[in-house]
C-alpha cells in the first residue's frame, strides 16, 4: 500500500493547423455553407481527400479524432450531387447515432434539392416510402442496408440507376466476424448499383491505423488510396499511465491478491479534476460502471463543496438525442464538469477540446483509445488523458510498456471475407438479390466462393441454369443471417412474466452464460436462468438479484482437423495454423459471493457443443520443458497459465477481444503426442484472430511473457495469468512455469529465425 500507482508520463506537443485555399472544383455556394457553418478555410488533409474522390478515385481518409472527415466526404458528395439532379449518394455508419449526427451535420449545410433522409430501423414505415422516392442522400447502417435495402433494390432503381458515392464512416468498427460480413456486403451493393449501371465511387473514413489502404480495399473489394498526414490543430497533452494498487487485506480467487478496481480508481481521479475545475469525460466499460463512477464521484464532491456534485452526470446509450445534446451541450459551456460514460460516447458525438479524458480499462483497440483521448485538448491549451489499467494481462502489459501503447500504430483491423460460414449465408443472400455469374464470384472471393456454391447447390438453395446459380426458394435467407453474430441461430433470452426478450446469445456460448441457475445481467439488472431450450432457441428468465455470481464449469477439448502450415524449430518446438474442432461440455457451475468465496457447485445436464473454427498453437518438446526448468507435475500449469496470459494479450495484435477467442492447453495432446497450447478463434470458420496470432507469433508470445513477468503478485492473479472465463476455476496456474514456458519457446524460435541454415 501507498506505493505510487503512476507508471509512466508522457507529454504530446501541440500541433499547428495547416489550412488551404478552396480548390477551384468547389463551387462558391457550396463555400458559403460551409462558412456559414463556421469552415472558412479547409484543412490541407480534407482537401486532398475530397479531391481524389471528385476525381472519381476510392479513398480512406485515416486522421484522428475531431480532424473534420466529414468534410473530406461531404464536399465530393454535394459536388456530385448539385452537378447532376438526379446523383444520389449513400452513406453507412456502423451505429445509428453516428448516423443520425452526420445527417444533422450534412443538412445543417443547408444545400438545396438534397434531401438528405435516414433511413432505418427508427424510420416509420410511411416515410419510408418517401425516402425511396425522393431522398437523394439516404444515411442508413449495414443491417439496414443488408435486411430492407439490398433484397428489395428494385424498388430502389431510381436510387441505384445513378448511385455515385458509396460514404463508409468509422470503418476501422468492421473487423471480425461482422467486419467478414459487411466487407461482402458491399459486393454485394457493387454488384446490385452496376446491375443499374452505376458504379459509385467510394469514400471511407477511419481513425488512424497502420495500413488504412489495404484495410480499406480488403473492405470495400475497390482499390483504395489513403490520405494519412492529418493537417488539424491539435493541443498539447499529457498522457499518464496509471495502475491502481494491490490491497493487502483482500483475497481472490484461489488467495489471490486483488486491485482497486479501475472503476474506483477512475472516480477518485474524476474527482480530484472536478474540484480542481477541469472539463473531465471519464469513460467507463459498462453502463453499469458508468452510474457507478459518476455516483461515487458525486458522493465524494458532496463533501468538498455541496454545489459541486450537480455539475457530475452519467451517460450512457439509450439516451433520447435531445437528452444527449443538452448533456453534451452542458458539458461543451462547462456548466457540467463531470460526464461518465460507456463507449456509447466514442463515435462522432461532437465532444472535443475537454480538459481532461480518464479512459478506465483498455477500450479494446488502440484507435479506440487514442479516440477517446482525442476528446481533451484544443490548440492553445494543454489537456490531460488517464489511461487507468484494469487487472488483466493486456493493460497490465500497456502500463508497464508505454511504447506499445503511446509509440505504436493503431493496430490494423482483422477481417476475413472468405470464412465459408460467412461467406455461404452472404452467397445466398446475394443470389436471392440477382443470380450468381461466374464473373461476380471473382468478386466474392474466386475460389473459396465457388466451394460454397457448390455447397449451396448440393443443398439445394441455389439451382446451376446456364446463366447462372440462382436462388430457389420462395423465401429471403437474409433475416436468418445476422451480420453482428456468428452465423448461428441466437438464442433470445426471455423473461418470463413480462414475454420481454431481453436480448440474445449466441449458440456456441449459451450453454456457459445462459444455463439454467445462471446469474444474468442485463444493463445492469440481475436475472436468474430459469430453462435453456437449445432445440427452440429460447432461455427463460426472471429478475432476482442474489448476492452470489455463477462460474460455469467446462471441459474442453480441442482436435486439429487439417493442418494449414506448420513450422518446425529442430525438435523442441513447432508451430502451426490449422482448422480444429473444439468440443466444450459445460458440467456445472460455481456460486460464489463477491468476496471470491465459492458457495457451492451445483451439477448441470447440458448436450455437448462442438465449434469448426481456426486456431494457432505450439508444440514444445519433454527435453525443452525439462531444460527449462519445468517440473513434470508443473507442465499443465505452466502451459495453462502460459495460455490464459497469451488469449489476453491477442487483442493487441488482431483486434479481437479476448471473449473472441478461447484456448486449450495440455501436457499431451494426442494430434501432436506432445505438450501444446492452443488459442483458437470463438466463431465458427474463424475470423481472422488466429491466423494473425500466427503471423505475430513472436511478437505475440514475447508480450505475453513481459505481461506476466511485469505483474508484481507472488503466484499469479488477474492482472496476469487468471482468466474470468476459465472452464476450470483457474486451476492449476504456474505463473513462473509460464515465464519459463514462454522464455524457452521464444529462445528457440528467434535462433532458428535467425539462422539462414535452419
Ligand atoms: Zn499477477
Ligand atoms: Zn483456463
Amino acid at each position: 500500500m501507498g506505493e505510487n500507482p503512476l507508471r509512466h508520463v508522457r507529454e504530446l506537443p501541440e500541433r499547428p493547423a495547416t489550412s488551404v485555399p478552396w480548390p477551384d472544383w468547389v463551387s462558391s455556394s457550396l463555400r458559403s455553407a460551409f462558412a456559414g457553418c463556421g469552415v472558412s478555410a479547409p484543412w490541407a488533409h480534407q482537401v486532398e481527400a475530397a479531391t481524389r474522390a471528385h476525381a472519381g478515385r476510392h479513398v480512406v481518409v485515416a486522421t484522428g479524432t475531431a480532424s473534420g472527415k466529414s468534410l473530406a466526404y461531404q464536399v465530393p458528395v454535394l459536388t456530385a450531387l448539385a452537378a447532376n439532379p438526379r446523383a444520389t449518394a449513400l452513406y453507412l455508419s456502423p451505429t445509428k447515432a453516428l448516423g443520425a449526427d452526420q445527417l444533422r451535420s450534412a443538412s445543417a449545410l443547408g444545400v438545396a434539392e438534397v434531401r438528405a433522409a435516414s433511413f432505418d430501423g427508427d424510420t416509420p414505415l410511411p416515410e419510408r416510402d418517401w425516402v425511396r422516392a425522393h431522398s437523394r442522400w439516404v444515411f442508413t447502417n449495414p443491417d439496414m442496408l443488408h435486411r430492407g435495402i439490398l433484397p428489395a433494390h428494385a424498388k430502389w432503381a431510381h436510387f441505384f440507376r445513378r448511385l455515385s458515392y458509396v460514404v463508409v464512416d468509422e470503418c476501422h468498427g468492421y473487423r471480425g466476424v461482422f467486419g467478414s460480413h459487411v466487407a461482402l456486403l458491399l459486393r454485394r451493393l457493387r454488384r446490385v448499383a452496376r446491375r443499374y449501371g452505376s458504379d459509385p465511387v467510394f469514400v471511407l473514413a477511419s481513425a488512424t491505423v497502420s495500413d488504412p489502404a489495404d484495410s480499406a480495399s480488403l473492405l470495400s473489394g475497390v482499390p483504395c488510396e489513403a490520405v494519412t498526414l492529418d493537417s488539424s490543430p491539435r493541443g498539447a497533452r499529457t498522457v499518464a499511465l496509471w495502475e491502481p494498487p494491490l490491497l493487502a487485506e483482500l483475497a481472490g480467487e484461489n488467495g489471490a491478491p486483488v486491485r482497486r478496481s479501475a472503476g474506483a480508481e477512475t472516480a477518485r481521479i474524476l474527482t480530484d479534476l472536478v474540484v480542481e475545475g477541469a472539463r473531465t469525460l471519464a469513460f467507463v466499460r459498462s453502463r453499469r460502471g458508468a452510474e457507478l463512477t459518476a455516483l461515487s464521484a458525486r458522493h465524494a464532491l458532496s463533501e468538498v463543496d455541496s454545489s459541486l456534485p450537480s455539475r457530475v452526470a452519467a451517460y450512457r446509450a439509450g439516451f433520447l438525442p435531445e437528452e444527449r445534446r443538452a448533456l453534451e451541450k452542458s458539458l461543451a459551456d462547462g456548466s457540467l464538469l463531470g460526464v461518465a460514460s460507456t463507449n456509447a460516447l466514442e463515435l462522432g458525438v461532437d465532444i472535443a477540446g475537454l480538459d481532461a479524458v480518464v479512459v478506465a480499462g483498455y477500450p479494446g483497440t488502440l484507435a479506440s483509445f487514442w479516440q477517446q483521448a482525442g476528446r481533451a485538448g484544443r490548440a492553445g491549451d494543454s489537456a490531460l488523458v488517464v489511461f487507468v489499467a484494469q487487472d488483466n494481462p493486456l493493460d497490465t502489459y500497456l502500463v508497464h510498456h508505454p511504447s506499445a501503447m503511446l509509440d505504436k500504430a493503431v493496430e490494423a483491423t482483422v477481417i476475413d471475407p472468405t470464412n465459408p460460414y460467412v461467406l455461404g449465408p452472404q452467397l445466398a443472400c446475394a443470389a436471392m438479390e440477382l443470380p450468381l455469374t461466374d464473373a461476380c464470384l471473382s468478386t466474392f472471393g474466386g475460389a473459396a466462393a465457388r466451394r460454397v456454391v457448390d455447397e449451396l447447390v448440393g443443398d439445394g438453395m441455389l439451382r446451376r441454369r446456364p446463366t447462372g446459380w440462382f436462388w430457389t426458394s420462395r423465401e429471403r435467407p437474409h433475416s436468418s443471417v445476422d451480420i453482428r453474430g456468428s452465423g448461428g441461430e441466437q438464442i433470445a433470452v426471455v423473461e418470463t412474466d413480462s414475454a420481454r426478450m431481453l436480448g440474445t446469445v449466441d449458440p456456441g456460448s449459451a450453454c456457459a452464460t445462459v444455463h439454467p441457475g445462471a446469474v444474468y445481467l442485463h444493463q445492469g439488472t440481475s436475472f436468474v436462468v430459469d430453462d435453456l431450450d437449445l432445440e427452440s432457441g429460447l432461455a427463460m428468465v426472471h429478475r432476482e438479484d442474489p448476492e452470489w455470481s455463477t462460474m460455469p464449469r467446462e471441459q474442453i477439448d480441442i482436435s486439429v482437423l487439417s493442418t494449414v502450415e506448420r513450422r518446425a524449430f529442430g525438435a523442441d518446438v513447432s508451430v502451426s495454423l490449422g482448422e480444429v474442432a473444439v468440443t466444450s461440455h459445460v458440467v456445472g457451475y460455481l456460486r460464489r459471493l463477491p468476496s471470491g468465496q465459492v458457495l457451492d457447485q451445483i451439477p448441470l445436464d447440458l448436450p455437448e457443443q462442438t465449434l469448426h473454427t481456426r486456431a494457432v498453437w505450439y508444440t514444445l518438446s519433454e527435453a525443452l520443458l525439462a531444460e527449462a526448468g519445468v517440473a513434470h507435475r508443473d507442465v499443465p500449469g505452466a502451459l495453462h497459465a502460459a495460455e490464459h496470459a497469451a488469449i489476453g494479450l491477442l487483442p493487441l495484435f488482431a483486434t479481437c477481444d479476448r471473449w473472441d477467442i478461447g484456448g486449450v492447453s495440455t501436457a499431451l495432446h494426442q494430434d501432436t503426442g506432445e505438450a501444446t497450447v492452443f488459442v483458437h478463434d470463438g466463431h465458427p470458420g474463424g475470423a481472422g484472430f488466429a491466423d494473425r496470432g500466427h503471423t505475430a507469433l513472436i511478437p505475440w508470445l514475447t508480450a505475453t511473457r513481459d505481461a506476466i513477468a511485469a505483474c508484481e503478485c507472488p503466484a499469479g492473479c488477474p492482472s496476469c495469468v487468471q482468466s474470468p472465463k476459465c472452464g476450470n476455476g483457474n486451476e492449476p496456474l504456474d505463473k513462473a512455469g509460464a515465464v519459463a514456458v514462454l522464455d524457452a519457446v521464444l529462445r528457440v524460435v528467434t535462433a532458428r529465425n535467425q539462422s539462414p541454415a535452419a
